[in-house]
């Protein structure tokens, strides 16, 4: 019983379970279902797993490149903007994002 979990080893940052450059096909999956409605909230996760991420790979010597290829991996897959955020100045949808002050 119990659940396969899709998690990341560090510093590589791929699927512990099937080697995918992680997020992989299954966690995406699985974060499609558990943050439905909830996409600034999975940005903010993913941004914080990001954060970590671009240091391991700063740290591994990674180029500005694959650290851009990273980024991607990590949000492109991600549903674009909330509609909230059309009719938020950037300004505001920044502070909106980040939770700061
Ligand atoms: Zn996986």
């Amino acid at each position: 019983m119990g659940e396969v979990r899709h998690t990341y080893s560090r510093p590589t940052w791929v699927c512990t379970v099937d080697g995918e450059p992680w997020p992989c096909e299954a966690r995406k999956a699985k974060f499609r279902t558990d943050y439905v409605g909830e996409r600034t909230r999975l940005r903010m996760m993913l941004g914080a797993h990001f954060s970590d991420a671009m240091g391991d790979f700063a740290d591994a010597g990674k180029t500005s490149d694959d650290i851009e290829a990273l980024r991607k991996r990590f949000f492109d897959w991600v549903p674009t903007v909330p509609l909230v955020a059309m009719h938020v100045p950037p300004g505001e949808l920044q502070r909106y994002v980040s939770g700061s002050s």
